[in-house]
């Protein structure tokens, strides 16, 4: 039986939303005992990642860390292509989940979820209850308050064309702060940072960059990543505008080669390179090059 799905959250809500926070935050803190102890898999992926490899680069005067993480094969190496989607189970599906997987109930509409392919020491998923596309118009404010009740996690989003593993589920994933070199370097190149203690002004100066986006012909949003947090009363959101979902050197033939399909925590400062020779092999050059590309 599940424990943490007896207890609808919401149910000690007051005005403030105080108990709320610290219920989800506690709730997750406790996922995070429990999981590792009862889930081969995660404990198993969770081990294998105090162990990787990660080096730093100077991009641009930044820091750009590289992580070598053999576990993302699975989601770097994906298909997202409508016809392989449509033939596969849904991975985040209720149904289709390991019965291992427990989750958190947020806001009734949503499971806090571990993941077990973590890039993050505290590495989330955050799927939609029901199996609906991947689209960000009208889950913003859910994704301020998902940042604001977790706020020791920094909240992202992966357009269904940037980097989501599964562009026919709606999902958030989340990750602890204190890892994305974004968060402490507010003069990042690429992106739209828009900071306000008031969610109502995130939500409309969003909205307006949304609208100026760009929209692709066959596309259902413009192209974009969002990392969102939240601390010292205020919010920090960054839209990473995208115009390709992978770069050149995805399938180049030979040497020109580096499986890198770059989303939220590469924009945001991390890239993971499933492969080891191109962990050893990619420069700053390399990840300056893939960003612009991007
Ligand atoms: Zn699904």
């Amino acid at each position: 039986m599940d424990i943490f799905q007896k207890v609808p959250q919401g149910q000690n809500m007051n005005n403030h939303g105080y108990s709320v926070t610290k219920l989800v935050a506690d709730k997750v803190k406790q996922l995070f005992e429990e999981q590792p102890a009862n889930w081969e898999l995660a404990r198993n992926n969770y081990k294998a990642l105090e162990q990787v490899k990660v080096k730093t680069l100077d991009v641009h005067g930044h820091v750009y860390k590289v992580q070598f993480n053999p576990a993302r094969i699975v989601s770097s190496a994906a298909k997202v292509d409508p016809e392989s989607v449509r033939e596969r189970p849904c991975f985040l599906c209720n149904d289709n989940r390991p019965p291992e997987q427990k989750g958190i109930l947020f806001k009734e509409r949503y499971t806090v979820l571990i993941n077990p392919y973590p890039i993050f020491p505290r590495h989330l998923t955050i799927p939609a209850l029901e199996h609906t596309p991947q689209l960000i118009a009208s889950r913003l404010d859910d994704m301020l308050d998902l940042a604001q009740q977790l706020d020791d996690y920094v909240v992202f989003y992966n357009g269904p064309k940037c980097g989501a593993s599964a562009p026919d589920h709606f999902h958030f994933q989340a990750g602890n702060k204190g890892f994305l070199p974004i968060e402490n370097d507010p003069g990042w190149e690429h992106l739209i940072r828009i900071e306000s203690e008031n969610k109502q002004d995130i939500l409309d100066r969003f909205q307006q960059h949304y609208d100026a986006l760009p929209l692709q012909s066959d596309d259902t949003e413009p192209m974009l990543n969002i990392l969102t947090w939240y601390g010292n009363s205020k919010w920090t959101s960054c839209i990473f505008p995208r115009k390709k979902h992978r770069p050149a050197c995805y399938s180049a033939e030979g040497d020109a080669n580096l499986l890198i399909s770059p989303a939220s925590v590469d924009m945001g400062g991390v890239f993971i390179t499933p492969l080891e020779k191109d962990f050893e092999k990619i420069t700053a050059e390399d990840i300056a090059r893939i960003l612009d590309e991007v």
